[in-house]
């Protein structure tokens, strides 16, 4: 059993843990916060990382039948979250995880006009829902199986990493207490695992340099209560441009059922880099963003403008947003990186827990093969990495151009100079040509899950 260092307990980490304890390996985490606390607004996660989608196959017959039949005839497990161990339901049920399980993403001009909506999830025909959810409460969720089953012991906290020293059949790594920087006892293990996030220093240990760059852009991000629903309760809503968006959904089951939105929001926004260290808590006013909103007033979300929907809400953070060159590989002998640690994403088309959810999959099923192979620890960091580096990489790029998003600039530039009543007849003509050229280009060049291909 191979002593294996998850460093970093965020979304991606804690799902890692998860996948490798159940490849059978000896699993502990290291995270640098010194305890957890609510931190962030809303994150979605789509059907492919909560369960595979059946590899694009049809399937009508009861999901128990399906999973109790598949492993054994097809040698296919066919799962990703809840493969984990933990039922959906504690994701989604409001004493719980409380996510909503997402029906559509729709998509509007600056001025309001609908373009397009495409469902996901569920209302997709996948086997699984898209969940849009507070990521503290995903998070918890995750968090909370790991305390389970790896025991309290094994995720430790108040431990930031600082350096590593790679040797051929084990590491060492380096930690100290955040609180007080004091160094710890260095731990030995067979095998690390980088899952600490944008900033990662571990990428920083393995790549020297291996900075994120700063893209120009800022998320600014709120939570807000509406006493109305918008749409069917369980929608994505985005309107804007290339230079201005706006997103906003719901993150709570339990205001759903009552009828109500607890509305994530967020405008991504061009801005110089503001300088210093990038925190993801730092609070913005109202002020600093009133007249972009102020730009997309002809839309409506449960009635209420982007604008509306911000003065309704007590805290504004803003978010400088980074990502990095895709890497050349995430093999490093017996250390290895995965989430944002390995392919820092921009916001767009609801990927960054999507794929730091897929890349633990890929991790749990390339431990299982090396070591049924006897191939070890780097024959597992080897397929994870040819598994997973070349198709994140792929979703860095596309995401640079704005994921599905883009539908926003290309209608925006299409329309460029029209009258009012013109952008909406063409909104409406070409939406569908949009959507097909666009959105679903996109949504295809997506990864899969990697269990089909690793299992061949
Ligand atoms: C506080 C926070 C709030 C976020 N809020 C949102 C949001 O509202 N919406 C959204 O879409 N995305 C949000 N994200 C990003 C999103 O969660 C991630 O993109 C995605 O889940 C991928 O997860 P990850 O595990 O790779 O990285 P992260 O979620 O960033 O997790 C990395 C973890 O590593 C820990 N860590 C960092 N450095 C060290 C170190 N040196 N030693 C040990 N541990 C370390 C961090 O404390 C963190 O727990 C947030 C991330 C963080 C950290």
């Amino acid at each position: 059993m191979a002593k294996t260092v998850v460093v970093g307990g965020g979304i991606g980490g804690c799902a890692a843990a998860l996948a490798l304890h159940r490849a059978g390996a000896d699993v502990i985490i290291y995270e640098a916060a010194p305890e957890l606390k609510e931190l962030g607004a809303g994150i979605n996660v789509q059907a492919v990382a909560v369960k595979m989608d059946r590899c694009g196959w049809n399937f009508t017959v009861d999901d128990n039948v399906i999973n109790d039949c598949l492993p054994t005839f097809l040698n296919l497990e066919i799962r990703v979250l809840t493969d984990l161990g933990i039922p959906l339901e504690k994701f989604h049920a409001p004493s719980e995880g409380d996510a909503i399980f997402t029906s559509a993403v729709e998509y509007f001009t600056a001025e309001g006009f609908f373009i397009s909506s495409e469902k996901v999830g569920l209302a997709a025909g996948a086997s699984q829902p898209q969940l849009s959810a507070h990521r503290a409460k995903f998070h918890s969720t995750l968090l909370a199986e790991c305390l389970r089953v790896l025991g309290q012991e094994k995720v430790i906290l108040n431990s930031r990493f600082t350096q590593l020293e790679s040797f051929e059949d084990h590491v060492i790594l380096h930690f100290e207490k955040t609180t007080t920087k004091d160094p710890m006892p260095p731990v030995r293990c067979d095998f690390a695992v980088g899952a600490d996030g944008l900033k990662s220093r571990v990428c920083r240990a393995l790549l020297g340099d291996g900075a994120p760059r700063y893209t120009g852009r800022m998320i600014y991000r709120g939570l807000c209560e509406v006493e109305a629903i918008h749409a069917d309760g369980c929608t994505v809503s985005l309107c804007g441009h290339e230079n201005g968006n706006f997103i906003c959904y719901p993150i709570s089951e339990g205001m759903r059922e009552k009828g109500q939105f607890l509305c994530n929001w967020g405008l991504c926004v061009l801005r110089t880099h503001p300088g210093g260290e990038e925190k993801w808590t730092s609070e913005a006013t109202l002020e600093e963003i009133r007249e972009e909103l102020e730009e997309f007033g002809g839309n409506r979300f449960a009635g209420l403008t982007p604008l509306q929907l911000a003065e309704r809400t007590e805290k504004i953070i803003g978010w400088s947003l980074f990502d990095r060159d895709p890497l050349e590989s995430f093999d490093f002998g017996s250390v290895t990186l995965l989430g944002d640690a390995a392919h820092p994403l921009l916001p767009y088309g609801s990927q960054g827990a999507t794929q730091a959810i897929m890349d633990a999959e890929a991790l749990g099923v390339s431990y299982q093969n090396a070591m049924a192979k006897g191939t070890g620890i780097r024959g597992c960091v080897k397929e994870y990495s040819d598994l997973r580096c070349e198709v994140t990489g792929k979703v860095v790029i596309a995401n640079r151009d704005m994921g599905s998003t883009a539908v926003l600039r290309v209608a925006a530039v299409e329309t460029q100079g029209m009258a009012v009543d013109e952008k909406r007849t063409w909104c409406a003509e070409h939406g569908k040509r949009l959507h097909d050229e666009v959105i679903q280009k996109y949504r295809a060049s997506m990864p899969k899950s990697v269990r089909a291909v690793a299992e061949r």
